[in-house]
């Protein structure tokens, strides 16, 4: 059995997409030198794009350290790296395509008014209203059905809403069942999609025209990312990816989610959290060859 993926036909694109909303960790690092061992084992090619949609977190100064902590790793990316910031023309046409195609509605509640749906709920059916993968309650979209006069009423008023993906009818357009391909070590594996577990997921903000699922989704398309390399805590989302894919006419990657650095306390790093910093072990002493060591990658295009 072959120990990586078959690497035959056209060029292979890897991307490294990280959110400069805080310093990289070694959690990054893993992600990073996976990809570009991949994009290397591969003769592919390897982007670096940096989703800063949210413009309040992202803020100028982390991208520079980013891209420092990067440059210090060695990794040879091409230029020039990608700002979502930068491409927000891109991601609204995508959301007119499907406001067009009748797909997304105003979404105008808030949190409060989920929680209090959801815990009358619980109470009249004696059962927890559902959740997302990520743990939060899913909206439960009373205001789908508002009349279109109604709703530009109160959009015009001013009323903050998000875009919403409409579920049901988004479902409902796509003929087949949805998978993808998870590549691991070997064989791909296919995985049925299941972006129903999310509910009518965030499309758009009223402040951002764009969100995580819809940037990534398309600029993985516009980039012509073969291979998406990311972490497991992604593969849930990929459903959703899926989705937006057969909905917008997308080539569809293929995928793999590689295991997560845990902490010592066993939880997920977090970029709040100093210890394992790049910048910090930099400062400490440590070399690049250090944490290729510390993530667990020995040799060249390996995860043990
Ligand atoms: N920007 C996302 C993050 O930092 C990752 C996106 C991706 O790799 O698909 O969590």
């Amino acid at each position: 059995m072959p120990t990586e993926p078959d690497f035959a036909g056209a060029r292979h694109v890897f991307r490294f997409a990280p959110s400069p909303n805080g310093r990289l960790h070694l959690g990054h690092a893993l992600s990073a030198l996976l990809n570009a061992d991949l994009a290397k084992a591969s003769g592919g090619r390897l982007l670096l794009r940096l989703e800063d949609i949210d413009t309040a977190r992202c803020t100028p100064a982390l991208v520079e350290t980013m891209l420092e902590d990067l440059a210090w790793l060695g990794i040879p990316f091409e230029a020039p790296v990608r700002l979502q910031s930068r491409h927000m023309g891109d991601y609204e046409r995508a959301l007119e395509a499907l406001r067009g195609a009748g797909l997304v509605y105003p979404a105008f509640g808030t949190r409060g008014e989920t929680r209090r749906i959801a815990s009358l709920f619980q109470e009249r059916e004696g059962r927890p209203w559902p959740r997302d993968p990520d743990g939060a309650l899913l909206y439960p979209g009373l205001d789908k059905d508002l009349a279109p006069a109604e709703r530009e009423r109160r959009i015009a008023s001013g009323e903050p809403h998000a875009w919403r993906l409409d579920m049901a009818a988004a479902l409902g357009r796509v003929s087949e069942p949805l998978a993808f391909e998870e590549w691991g070590q070997g064989a791909p594996v296919p995985v049925p999609a299941e972006p129903s577990l999310w509910g009518d997921v965030v499309l758009a903000r009223a402040d951002t025209p764009t969100s995580y699922h819809l940037a990534v989704t398309l600029d993985d398309a516009l980039q012509g990312v073969t291979d998406v390399v990311r972490g497991a805590d992604l593969l849930p989302s990929t459903s959703v990816h899926r989705l937006l894919q057969a909905l917008l006419g997308l080539p569809v990657p293929r995928y793999r989610h590689h295991r997560l650095i845990l902490a010592d306390d066993g939880l997920k790093l977090s970029k709040s959290r100093g210890d394992t910093a790049l910048a910090e072990l930099r400062v400490a002493g440590r070399s690049p060859a250090d944490i290729r060591r510390m993530v667990g990658l020995s040799g060249h295009g390996e995860e043990p």
